[in-house]
């Protein structure tokens, strides 16, 4: 039996080699130590040749490490009228390089309310949104689009907004941030069972319960204030109730990738696998 969820990192684990290092080394290490999924941190930008992307792709197949790209930061859904078409360059250009590189989900932050009311705010992402993906299968980029739920509440990624995208559209579902989650009411609340079932409640309904076991989640530490989340910590030093979370995920029966974004990485990707199969019992093969 194989596990319901992957686990991997967002971005090179700290122990990856200098040679091979970047992503080919990453993709290599990560498999020796028990990880098999990675998430590549294009976070500043992307910048990387056809060949590369092949050669990451030849390397994950080879190593059964499934991938996932983190766009660029400097992506807004809610860009003024100037900025826009630079946003939606970055965001398509992490989706096409990635498709190249064989990953299958692009996690990319929707933005800034600006202020104004999140449901006018949507009014102009979703229609965005959906040219992006539109203009991606009209190109043969066969890639899930995965805005994140953010940390802060002054910025588009409530969990409902990435819901209404996901409603919205094909291609597109949650990249659930539970650390965020946890960080953007500003209160502690948003850990504990009861109310991590009631949003896995909500995402089946909303999205189906197929989509509970092909889930994309960010998690790690976080520290956090009223306005929510201040920087991510490790585990250890921080509040999220990871049994509770686990527990939840195991009752819904969800699947998928778990990236860790603890700042030790590759250790704390490595406990939380330990935590899940402690939780749900399974066992690898
Ligand atoms: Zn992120």
């Amino acid at each position: 039996m194989t596990l319901s969820f992957k686990f991997g990192t967002v971005g090179s684990p700290a122990g990856t080699p200098k040679k091979p290092g970047g992503t080919i080394g990453a993709i290599a290490f990560s498999k020796g130590i028990g990880l098999d999924t990675l998430e590549l941190g294009w976070v500043q930008s992307v910048r990387v040749s056809e060949a590369t992307c092949a050669a990451i792709k030849a390397t994950a197949e080879e190593n059964s490490v499934v991938l996932s790209v983190h766009a660029p930061y400097f992506i807004n859904l809610n860009a003024d009228k100037d900025e826009w078409p630079k946003s939606r360059k970055r965001l398509m250009d992490a989706a096409h390089y990635g498709f190249l590189a064989g990953a299958t989900d692009i996690i990319f932050h929707p933005g800034s309310y600006f202020g104004a009311d999140p449901a006018a705010v949507l009014k102009t992402a979703l229609p965005r949104l959906e040219g992006c993906v539109k203009e991606l299968q009209k190109n043969g980029d066969r890639v899930t689009l995965r805005p994140e739920t953010m940390g802060k509440s002054a910025m588009l990624g409530s969990f409902d907004d990435a819901l209404a995208m996901s409603k919205a559209m094909d291609r597109v579902q949650p990249c659930l941030d539970f650390a965020h989650l946890h960080a953007r009411p500003g209160d502690g609340s948003m850990n504990t069972y009861d109310e991590w079932s009631r949003l896995l409640e909500r995402y089946g309904k909303n999205l189906g319960t197929s989509a509970l076991k092909n889930l994309h989640i960010h998690l790690s530490g976080i520290e956090y204030g009223p306005k929510g989340e201040k920087n991510h910590l490790p585990l250890k030093e921080a509040d999220l109730d990871l049994n509770a979370l686990f527990k939840a995920l195991n009752d819904f029966h969800c699947g998928g990738r778990i990236l860790c974004e603890s700042p030790i990485m590759e250790k704390d990707a490595l406990t939380m696998k330990k935590a899940w199969m402690k939780a749900s019992g399974e066992k690898e093969k």
